[in-house]
């Protein structure tokens, strides 16, 4: 009989619909989640894991909040859709800038790629140049410009780093190693009159989590400012989900433009870029630069976002905060006594776990880390019932529903599964 990981080989690329899912960079079988409730998930066999990828970072009060699948409930029973204008999208945009003072002017979409795209092409439109800056390791979703690995020497723009993209495009894209304000300046110092902006996750959640240096964040606000290009803050992971007002509120960011997704939409698709007026309205039907879409702002998922937002108070993101600050404290004892290699960190409910003796800060870092050792730590950890998510690159995330219980458990687990390695 094949497995059901086989079974779904058959009709859909890889058994899965997103590439980490198919656990590529640790091997195995992905289980296939059935439903989830709180902190945990259950696979098909009906076994229940702690779940620490928590859709990418989407679930911020545990899988099934009440609240949530009661709003999505009446919204739904509502109608699913309208494509005309509906008073909730207006609530859920209010709700979001009174988090998110920057976003003087916000646009609803559909998900992170969708915000981080539009917001380049609003940055080209409303500078008139055609080239951007981003950083090794960061992620910004699946569009064309991002998609970009660097270039042969330390000055030179992108190559396509996914096959369909075309070098046309990659050419326009600098890429540059990230925590490095030398390399910034550098970089401006030769190009700063044709940057149209700067993208950058302020925590880069998909490289593990690698948290900036003050003065790679001054350098940022410093060089846009100078060279009149725009700075892009992509909170899609961090925003909610470190702090109420992200990113942008714990370092004091000053965007023009920023990008929101996961925790907005409640684990339904939704996300939304926002930014200084006369930046955003630039876009249609207001000005020049196209952007539409037939679900933006669908009134299923804004309810979710709505009744998601509503919970968020500064003492939610405290509480939060004290989860991670144990669990990772905790792990990164267990293994000292073990003698393995490893650190940790965290900010509110998004956590890195490195297996290096210290946290990386650029790319290069993150990819000396012990990979095989993670690989044998995450099978042990799934084996005895904690779902980590299944690669070293990426961010771990907790949520409002990890009680104690759950993390009892989750450090349990991982005490034995240390001494194996
Ligand atoms: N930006 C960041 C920082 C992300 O982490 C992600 C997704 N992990 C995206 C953009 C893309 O979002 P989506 O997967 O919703 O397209």
């Amino acid at each position: 009989m094949p497995s059901f990981f086989e079974h779904a080989q058959q009709i859909l690329v890889g058994g899965v619909n997103s590439p980490v899912r198919m656990f590529t960079a640790v091997g195995g079988t992905p289980p296939f989640i059935t439903h989830g409730k709180g902190p945990c998930v259950w696979d098909r066999e009906e076994k229940k894991y702690i779940d620490y990828v928590c859709s990418w970072g989407a679930i911020i009060l545990g899988h099934a909040d009440q609240k949530t699948v009661d709003a999505v409930i009446s919204a739904a029973q509502k109608g699913l859709s309208f494509g005309m204008p509906t008073e909730s999208e207006v609530l859920l945009a209010e709700k979001i800038q009174q988090a998110m003072p920057a976003m003087e002017k916000i646009r609803l979409v559909s998900s992170g790629t969708e915000a981080t795209m539009t917001a380049i092409r609003l940055a080209r439109g409303h500078t008139q140049r055609d080239n951007i800056i981003k950083f090794e390791g960061c992620y910004h979703g699946h569009a064309d410009p991002l998609l970009v690995a660097a270039g042969s020497g330390a000055l030179t723009f992108g190559r396509p780093n996914s096959a369909g993209v075309p070098e046309s495009v990659a050419r326009h894209t600098l890429v540059l190693p990230y925590n490095d304000a030398k390399a910034l300046q550098k970089a401006f110092s030769e190009y700063g009159s044709t940057i149209a902006a700067v993208i950058v996750e302020p925590i880069a959640g998909n490289m593990n989590m690698i948290l900036p240096k003050k003065a790679f964040l001054d350098a940022l606000h410093e060089e846009t400012r100078r060279h009149h290009a725009l700075l892009i803050v992509d909170e899609v992971m961090s925003g909610f989900r470190v702090a109420l007002g992200g990113a942008t509120a714990l370092y004091k960011l000053e965007p023009d433009l920023l990008t929101l997704g996961k925790v907005i939409g409640g684990g339904m698709p939704l996300a939304a870029l926002g930014g200084k007026k006369a930046i955003m309205d630039n876009l249609a039907p207001l000005g020049p630069v196209y952007q539409a879409g037939t679900l933006s702002g669908n009134p299923v998922a804004v309810a979710a976002g709505l009744a998601v937002l509503e919970q968020l108070t500064p003492r939610f993101y405290e509480n939060l905060a004290s989860k991670s600050k144990c669990l990772t404290e905790g792990l990164t004892e267990m293994a000292r006594q073990a003698g393995v290699p490893f650190c940790a960190a965290s900010l509110g409910g998004m956590m890195g776990f490195y297996f290096s003796k210290t946290p990386p800060e650029s790319f290069q870092e993150a990819k000396a880390m012990d990979l095989e050792r993670f690989r044998r730590f995450f099978h042990a950890m799934l084996e005895k019932g904690v779902h980590l998510p299944p690669s070293l690159f990426e961010a771990s995330f907790i949520t409002s529903a990890h009680d104690d219980h759950a993390i009892d458990e989750t450090m349990g687990m991982a005490e034995s599964a240390l001494r194996l390695l």
